[in-house]
């Protein structure tokens, strides 16, 4: 039976944390490896019933499946997606918007949906600086609480605490923030566990990528070539979020290099 070690074994894990919250025997744990989170399996609790495999966007993800399932029609583009409507949307709250990443829509559409109680809860990412632990997703019920997560932070968020909480309280209605493999993910589980969907509401967000250091490495090892035209790694504090820059001599090399993890 096939394990996540198919998914970390190829260099595909994205640190989600959905294969943790559903092992039966707690046979997995978290490696900090090259600045991510990556499962690994005690082989001694393991009972090989795969149920990590099944659940882990990393690898396997039936696209065709799920827009069968999820919309009326089998898009041209897969990663595109059915688009129904477009709207730009800026919040009316203007604390809201200064403290937002772009117009603050998240964070005052979920305010507004657990002050009306029509949610039990919202899971939600607070991150202000490494801890030696992943960067899990926090149950939020307090509305007045909501604002307190806004903001994008660039990097690997994980899902745990969120799938074992719908797992264990099935009929809860409840908002996730999630980005795309996250939202494979919690796909992939509502199909195995027999969940409802309708319990939950998603808000997908875009997402370019999320560079990690593994992504540094590579360059490094594999772009040898390119280290006489590096200006400088850095570091920086933006706010409440830590970026990381390479930034190199010609300009056309910061495509998708000027970017944080
Ligand atoms: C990793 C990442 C990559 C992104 N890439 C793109 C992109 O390429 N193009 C684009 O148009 N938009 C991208 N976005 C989305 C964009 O940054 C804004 O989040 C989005 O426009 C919503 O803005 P807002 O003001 O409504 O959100 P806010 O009101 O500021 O709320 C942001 C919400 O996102 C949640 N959140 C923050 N970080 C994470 C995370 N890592 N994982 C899950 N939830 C999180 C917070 O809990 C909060 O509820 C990305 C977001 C993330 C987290
Ligand atoms: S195969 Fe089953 S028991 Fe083994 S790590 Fe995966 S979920 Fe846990
Ligand atoms: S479920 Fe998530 S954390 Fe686990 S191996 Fe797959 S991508 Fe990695």
């Amino acid at each position: 039976m096939a394990t996540i070690e198919e998914t970390t074994k190829r260099g595909l894990c994205v640190s989600c944390g959905s294969c943790k919250a559903v092992c039966p025997t707690e046979a997995i744990t978290y490696l900090f490896q090259d600045g991510i989170f990556v499962p690994s399996i005690n082989k001694e609790k393991c009972i090989n019933c795969s149920k990590c495999f099944e659940v882990c966007p990393g690898i396997e993800v039936n696209y065709t499946y799920l827009h069968k399932k999820y919309s009326d029609k089998i898009p041209s583009d897969f990663f595109k997606g059915n688009s129904i409507a477009s709207y730009i949307v800026v919040t009316k709250n203007e604390n809201i918007l200064l403290n937002s990443s772009s117009g603050g829509f998240i964070t005052s559409l979920i305010e507004s949906l657990l002050a009306k109680k029509e949610y039990d809860s919202a899971f939600l990412l607070k991150y202000d600086d490494f801890d030696g632990l992943p960067a899990f997703l926090e149950r939020v019920t307090d509305h007045k609480k909501v604002k307190e997560y806004s903001k994008s932070k660039y990097i690997p968020a994980n899902i745990e605490k969120a799938i074992k909480y719908i797992l264990t309280n099935r009929r809860n209605k409840v908002i996730m923030v999630l980005v795309p493999c996250h939202v494979h993910a919690l796909l992939k589980l509502i199909e195995k566990e027999k969940l409802n969907r309708d319990n939950y509401f998603i808000i997908g967000l875009f997402c370019y990528k999320t560079l990690i250091i593994i992504f540094m490495n590579i360059i490094i090892k594999n772009m040898v070539v390119l280290i006489d035209l590096i200006i400088e790694i850095k570091r920086k504090r933006d706010g409440q979020e830590i970026q990381n820059y390479i930034l190199m001599k010609k300009a056309n090399l910061l495509v998708g290099m000027k970017e944080c993890f």
